[in-house]
Parts: C-alpha cells; structure tokens; sequence
C-alpha cells in the first residue's frame, strides 16, 4: 500500500485552495501529497461569487466584478455602492485550470481520478480505500460530504440553498453589466424564501438564478419556468441559454467539526465552512485553508483547528426561525438591506464586525421573531426533521 504524508479525499475548492496554500508557504515541500477526486475537475460545473476587499488572492482569474448591488423585493428597489468591497465572479474551471497549473511543477503533489469508498484511522496511520485500491496517510483532509451526518440528527434544522441558473446572451443590450442583483424578493415566496440571483457580465449576458432557501428540493421545471418568467419580466423576448448551472448547498449550524479527529480533518462544505445563513463558502474558504496552513506548522492534532464564535449561534437562531417559518426570509432580509449599512452587513456576514456593529445589522431585523428564538434555543428542545423531499 502507497504511504503519503497527506492525503485529500475530494479535490474540489478546499482541497485545492489548501495545498495551493501549502505551496506558497513552502513548508511543505518535503510531504508527499496526494488528491483524489472522482470528478477529473475539467469541466466548468460551478460559478463562485463573493465579495472582497481590493485585489484580492485570485485576481488572474476574475472574470466579473461589480462596484454596486441591487437589492428589492415586491414594494421596493435599493442600489447600493459595494465600497470597500467589490462583488466578484470566478468560473469554476479557470479556478481548477490556474490550480492544477501550479501543481503540477511540485514533484511531491499527486492527483488521482479515483473514487473513494471510504477512510479509517488506526492507531499510526489513515486508510483511504478507492475502487482501484488503497492508500495509508499520516493526515487525511476529507470534503466529500456526508449528507447523513446531518440528516439523521434532529438537535441543528438543515436547510438547503437550491437554485438552478442559466447563463443567457440577449440579441439587443438588456443588464447594467455595473450592477449585480444580489437578492429580488419580488418574484412569488409561495411560503418560501425565494429570490432571483442576476450577475450581469456585459450588456447583453448574465447568469440569472432561481434560488430558494428550503428544506424542500422543487421539480427542475418549477425552476426553469421562473427564470422564463423574471427573463420575460425583465422585457428580454430573444435569448439563448449558453449555459446551465445548479446547486444545492448545505445551510445548518451542525458542528461537523466534531467529527474531526486527531489526523483526520473535515474541510470545505463537509467540514462546516459554509456560511450557514447564506451559503456563501468561497470566501471562508480562502480564510480557513490559510489558517489550516498556519495550524499545520505549529499543531499536529485537528480536534484543535476549530474555534465556535458568537456568529454561528447568530447563525442558528436565522436557521431555526427559517425552518420554522419559511416565508419570512424576505421580511428579514428587506429588513436588514432596506436601510442598513451595506459594508457592515457584507463584513458582518464576513464574521469581522465587533459586538457594536452586529447590533446595528441586528436591530434592523424584526426583533421579536429572534428574542423568541433564542428563547426556544435556551429553554425548549426542539427537534428537527432533516429529510429532504422532493
Ligand atoms: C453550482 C454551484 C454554485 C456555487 N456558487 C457559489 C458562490 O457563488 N459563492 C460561494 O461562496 N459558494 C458557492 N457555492 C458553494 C460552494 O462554494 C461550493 O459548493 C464549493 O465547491 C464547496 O467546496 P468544497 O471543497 O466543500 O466541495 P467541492 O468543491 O464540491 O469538492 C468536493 C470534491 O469531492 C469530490 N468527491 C465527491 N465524492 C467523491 C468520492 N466518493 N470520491 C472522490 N471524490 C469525490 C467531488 O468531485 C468534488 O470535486 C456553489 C456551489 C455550487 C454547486
């Protein structure tokens, strides 16, 4: 059986970003290291959007960014500027391509197209076994996700961000390509949260989203017939959908972190660095994977990597009030971006506000609705039903 120093099961955006950090620290060039991902990651099967002060680490392969956001739902519309930040827009494939790129000049990295079965820890080593066969590792960073993890416990709710999105080119100019609109409540809730997404990157292309906030995955047409509908609505008769992106990413305060052993590590969505209120993973991921490296040169057991602060229980009282009432994402959302300081609130999703400034996004949002659950999380045991339906 193959030793490596480190393994990764799953070669996605964690992992990737991960040993790209490992690399530029140059700590690590005396560890053999190995990826393995079933997926030979040569397909554009993603879309990342974030928003970022400056320049920022992936500058090269930027494809879009936009100073200003539109936020509405059905009684009002709001422009905002992003300043400090930018909303920015990476295609997965130039990510894999710069990624794979660098790698490939680093003697001790491996990438195997390989599916992985499972993993196991003994006393000295991990084994990670393939269909192909296996291999032994002194540390594991797995992010292949568990969705059962989640599912079968009823103590954190799970609700999912579902979307399908197409990419369309209009035949006359139709998208202010300066301003993305980052949330439009104005489309039907039908006792959910649902919003349009629209990243336009030119006069005449965007990617439009059709999004919920659920537990509930819907139908693909019920999807498409929206968008269809938000196109029509937007006044754009000719179009053609160049192409077609979908997601369901996990939103739940579950702490995956506690399934982390000593040389074994959760990373990416099946480690917790979800945003859990919003979905949002991109930019906690560039912080994370760089504070992995740093652990990895002064720490040598994972139980230690991860820190709980006071946003994952802010957190939980959103999830818990959108599982409960699904239909008030767009009264709470309006609430905040309505007149709230747009740079707070992109900081404060960031996790970088101080107690000060997340009561001025707080006090914004309609209070009682969180004084009761923060009670409920307090004092009543609540159980939640985490299986999905179609
Ligand atoms: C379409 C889409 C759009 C998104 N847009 C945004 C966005 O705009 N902004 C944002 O912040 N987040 C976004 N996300 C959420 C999040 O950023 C991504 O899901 C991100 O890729 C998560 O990183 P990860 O490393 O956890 O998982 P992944 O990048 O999915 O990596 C996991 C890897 O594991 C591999 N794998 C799975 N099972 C096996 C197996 N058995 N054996 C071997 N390999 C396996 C997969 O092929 C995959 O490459 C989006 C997600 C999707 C799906």
């Amino acid at each position: 059986m193959k030793h490596y120093d480190y393994i990764f099961t799953g070669a996605g955006l964690s992992a990737l970003m991960t040993v790209y950090e490992m690399v530029l620290s140059e700590q690590f060039k005396n560890k053999e290291i190995l990826l393995l991902d079933s997926n030979p990651k040569k397909t554009n099967d993603r879309t990342w959007c974030f928003w970022e002060e400056g320049k920022g680490d992936w500058k090269k392969i930027i494809y879009h960014e936009w100073d200003s956001a539109l936020f509405a739902n059905e009684k009002f519309s709001r422009t905002f500027e992003l300043n400090p930040y930018q909303y920015k827009m990476i295609k997965g494939l130039d990510f894999y391509n710069r990624i794979f790129k660098r790698l490939s000049a680093e003697k001790n990295i491996t990438f195997l197209h390989q599916e992985v079965l499972g993993f196991s820890e003994s006393a000295e080593n991990v084994v990670v076994q393939t269909k192909e066969e296996a291999f032994s590792c002194h540390k594991l960073f797995n992010s292949i996700y568990n969705s059962e993890l989640v599912e079968k416990q009823t103590k954190y709710p799970l609700l999912q961000q579902h979307f399908i999105g197409w990419f369309i080119k209009t035949d006359e100019p139709a998208f202010d390509s300066d301003v993305a609109t980052f949330m439009d409540f104005s489309v039907e809730q039908r006792g959910n949260t649902r919003f349009m997404y629209v990243m336009p990157t030119s006069s005449t292309e965007a990617l439009i989203e059709y999004t919920l906030f659920s537990k509930d995955l819907l139908p693909r047409e019920e999807y498409e017939t929206e968008i269809k509908n938000y196109i029509q609505k937007l006044g754009i008769s000719n179009y053609d959908i160049i192409e077609k992106e979908k997601g369901n990413i996990p939103m739940t305060c579950f702490p995956f972190w506690k399934e982390n052993k000593k040389n074994i590590i959760h990373i990416g969505s099946a480690g917790g660095w979800t945003k859990a209120s919003t979905g949002y993973t991109f930019k906690n991921t560039t912080k994370k994977s760089k504070a992995l490296v740093a652990f990895l040169n002064k720490e040598n057991d994972f139980r230690k990597f991860h820190k709980t602060n006071k946003f994952w229980f802010y957190d939980m009282l959103l999830l818990d009030i959108l599982h409960h009432k699904n239909h008030l994402g767009s009264k709470i959302f309006s609430s905040m971006f309505r007149k709230g300081n747009p740079a707070v609130i992109f900081r404060f999703l960031d996790e970088e506000t101080t107690f000060g400034q997340d009561l001025q996004v707080i006090w914004k949002c309609p209070k009682m609705l969180f004084i009761v659950a923060l009670w409920n999380r307090i004092f009543k045991k609540q159980l939640y039903n985490n299986n999905k339906t179609l």
